[in-house]
């Protein structure tokens, strides 16, 4: 009989899986994982299917190296796979990376050695000695370590007594990744609208099924809460939950708030948990150690074993759509995870993405909404600050209606929120004398002075430069002058301003680590701070209980550069930096300095009518045929040489399949026309909503000549950005 060979795909950047030989005596099943032989190296791999027996093959083939001792992947996850690699157009290899994404350390966790009594006391007694056998003296098992520091000894003294026979040595199984939660650890007493949303939430996970849910709550209406009561009927069904969220990093609040609903902290997922934690984390998760998950977007493509359900807390967040390797969208891949798992998905926001307000107002969705924040809070008052007319003076940027109330709420002993989204201290910084601008070598944009940090910083690529002595064009000493405010600049006008408060800088450039983030979110929840200045950092989630004083800097900064999803954008994000005020007692207040007091966006966000605002932007998509009632795909042809970028972009657009239903628009310079030393084009193509744009690309793309030298094609199926 000929030896039986499987497919089996390997995690590098190739669509089709290999064959191999498997050996005799090794059973191997579809999603299996396995190392197998590829090139010089050896790969973890996954058993994708049979391999086709064809006569003489199996001579050339080489055999499978061993199976890991892991459970194997699903076929819900296998298919996941091959669905997001054909809708995305990225190769499957690439795409089972972010499933494998556990490192060299699978396998079992590290063991731990434990330590209890064991003999009679000790020859020879000493006062260190002594402390160590009262410890013990209960029997227990103690990590070593600890029961050093317990008993205020150095290890060697328990090694000693170890040596002795008066201690003796046990196993302890791994640390588990996260202890089992209790759903009715501390439920909520909830207000008439919370009970309704959550026992609707309630049922549908009980009902099961796939079922998608937009709940839709102002900011401080109590979402959070709302979606763990999901959480705890899917605990009780003993099934796992998933709960994504858009910058892990700033979830230890959120850690800590789970924990007081269900007695412990769930397991996190996200670039930040250690090599080692994450391979144990992934064996857990597909063991059905775990039972709910928080993690980044990269959560989605766990293994589960047995998933029941999935909430997407601030579902209109961009930080959800990947731009490098395969661009997905987190949101809308939960959905489809969701169905393939025939499971209930969850979005929350309190500002939702218009494709989810259009779903949930034809019913394709259900809608659950909350429209009250908890406590009788009110929802902050906003008034906007015309720089036309009361701006403040020159190289100055907080006008002095916003100075006067940071003033009052210092009075009050209340914080202050100053907002702007731009890092660093200057945007631009000028040659006095001669006009140069110091601009990026590598790119199509302007260095921005990191004062803090003594640096000019390029934000597209990451080059750095000290600061120079002189002009490089006209070689004038010291006639820089910096134009435009970042938030370090803002520090200094602040601090002349307001000279005995304390301020925090929160920009993610000055982040060092996500633990010193979290003190520092915890400091000014604690009321540690009288004034925060920061970037989009802090407009997600945080609860700051002194915080009724939100003032825009510049509330202008994201509107207006040609992005069809800027109004959405700035909307969302003003809405949500605002929603930080007044959460707790007093009655918070926001300020938009702005120079288009009359744009549909400010007079949302100024009128409080946010339904006004989705109107009108649902209405000017669906005229120009923009998502969601028509699809989008974008093409980024980029090369060394613009002239290489352009005429390939050009031949693209030629040879684009003819189809009536469809548009290519393109190619176009992009905005930012060159971006690490590459030059940009973009194309843009339109097509119906119900129409299968990725196959047509596939199509297109195939019949493309093959791109040499420095060229790339990047494809971005539902596009979010436009740069
Ligand atoms: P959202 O996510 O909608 O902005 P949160 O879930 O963060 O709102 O809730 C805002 C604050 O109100 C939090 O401090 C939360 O603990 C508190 N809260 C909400 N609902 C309740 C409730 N039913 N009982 C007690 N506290 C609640
Ligand atoms: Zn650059």
């Amino acid at each position: 009989m000929p030896p039986r060979i499987v497919d089996v795909l390997v995690p590098v950047a190739l669509d089709q899986a290999y064959s191999y030989r498997v050996p005799d005596g090794l059973g191997l099943e579809p999603g299996d994982v396995v190392s197998v032989p590829l090139g010089a190296r050896e790969y973890t791999g996954v058993v994708w299917g049979e391999g086709n027996p064809r006569p003489g093959l199996h001579n050339r083939l080489k055999d499978v190296d061993g199976k890991l001792d892991v459970p194997p992947l699903k076929s819900e996850l296998r298919g996941f796979v091959d669905w997001l690699s054909n809708y995305t157009l990225t190769s499957r290899g690439t795409v089972l990376r972010m499933t494998l994404r556990m490192g060299e350390h699978l396998g079992p966790g590290r063991e731990r050695v434990g330590v209890r009594k064991a003999g009679p006391a000790p020859a020879r007694m000493t006062a260190a000695r002594a402390r160590v056998m009262r410890l013990f003296g209960d029997g227990l098992v103690r990590l070593k370590g600890e029961a050093a520091h317990d008993a205020g000894v150095s290890p060697g003294v328990i090694d000693g007594l170890i040596d002795e026979g008066t201690l003796e040595t046990v196993v302890l199984p791994p640390e588990p990744v996260a202890k089992p939660p209790d759903p009715d650890f501390r439920k909520p007493d909830f207000s008439l609208g919370q009970l309704a949303a959550a026992d609707a939430l309630r049922t549908t996970v009980a009902q099961g099924g796939f079922t998608t849910t937009l709940l839709d709550g102002v900011t401080g209406s109590g979402k959070t809460e709302v979606y763990f009561e999901a959480v705890a009927e899917a605990i009780r069904r003993k099934r796992q939950s998933l709960i994504l969220m858009p910058e892990i990093a700033l979830t230890g609040q959120f850690l800590d708030r789970f924990a007081q609903r269900f007695g412990t902290r769930p397991a996190e997922w996200h670039s930040q948990v250690s090599p080692r934690k994450r391979a144990r984390t992934w064996s857990a998760v597909a063991a059905n150690e775990v039972q709910v998950v928080v993690g980044a977007r990269s959560a989605l493509f766990l293994p589960y074993a047995d998933l029941g359900l999935i909430v997407v807390d601030e579902e209109h967040d961009q930080a959800y759509k990947q731009e490098d390797g395969a661009h997905y969208h987190a949101r809308d891949m939960a959905v489809v995870r969701g169905t393939m798992a025939k499971i209930p998905v969850v979005l929350a926001s309190a500002t939702p993405s218009v494709e989810s307000v259009v779903n949930a107002r034809r019913g394709r969705y259900r809608h659950l909404h909350l429209p009250e924040r908890f406590g009788g809070q009110y929802l902050p008052s906003v008034e906007a600050i015309d720089l036309r007319r009361e701006g403040p003076m020159r190289g100055r940027f907080i006008a002095p209606r916003l100075a006067e109330a940071v003033k009052v709420a210092l009075e009050r002993k209340e914080q202050a929120l100053l907002f702007l989204n731009r890092r660093g201290f200057a945007p631009l910084t000028l040659c006095r004398s001669c006009g140069h601008r110091l601009q990026c070598p590598n790119c199509d944009s302007w260095l921005v002075d990191h004062r803090f940090k003594r640096r000019l910083v390029c934000h597209l690529c990451g080059f750095s430069t000290p600061p120079p002595q002189e002009c490089p064009k006209c070689h004038a000493a010291e006639s820089f002058v910096a134009v435009g405010p970042g938030v370090e600049r803002l520090e200094q006008e602040a601090a002349e301003l307001f000279p005995d408060s304390r301020i925090l800088v929160l920009s993610s450039d000055l982040v060092e680590s996500v633990e010193r983030l979290r003190a520092e979110l915890d400091d000014v929840a604690q009321g540690r701070f009288d004034i925060v200045i920061g970037t989009q950092l802090v407009a997600k989630g945080h609860h700051f209980p002194k915080l009724n004083l939100v003032g825009i800097v510049d509330a202008d900064l994201g509107l207006g550069n040609g992005d069809p999803r800027a109004s959405e954008r700035t909307f969302q994000l003003l809405h949500q930096v605002v929603g930080r005020a007044g959460r707790s007692e007093g009655f918070g207040q926001g300020f938009l300095q702005t120079h288009q007091p009359d744009h549909p966006v400010m007079k949302a966000l100024i009128s409080g009518n946010r339904e006004a605002f989705y109107d009108s932007e649902i209405e000017l998509r669906e005229r120009t045929h923009y998502p969601p009632f028509g699809r989008l795909a974008a093409l980024v042809v980029s090369a060394g040489e613009r002239h290489a970028a352009e005429s390939y972009g050009r031949g693209l657009a030629r040879i684009a399949p003819h189809d009536e239903q469809v548009r290519v628009l393109g190619p176009a310079e992009a905005p930012i026309a060159v971006m690490r030393g590459r030059h940009r084009f973009r194309l843009l193509v339109k097509s119906p909503r119900n129409y299968d744009l990725s196959a047509y690309v596939r199509d297109w793309l195939a019949a493309a000549p093959k791109a040499k030298g420095t060229l790339q094609v990047e494809v971005d199926i539902d596009p979010q950005s436009f740069f």
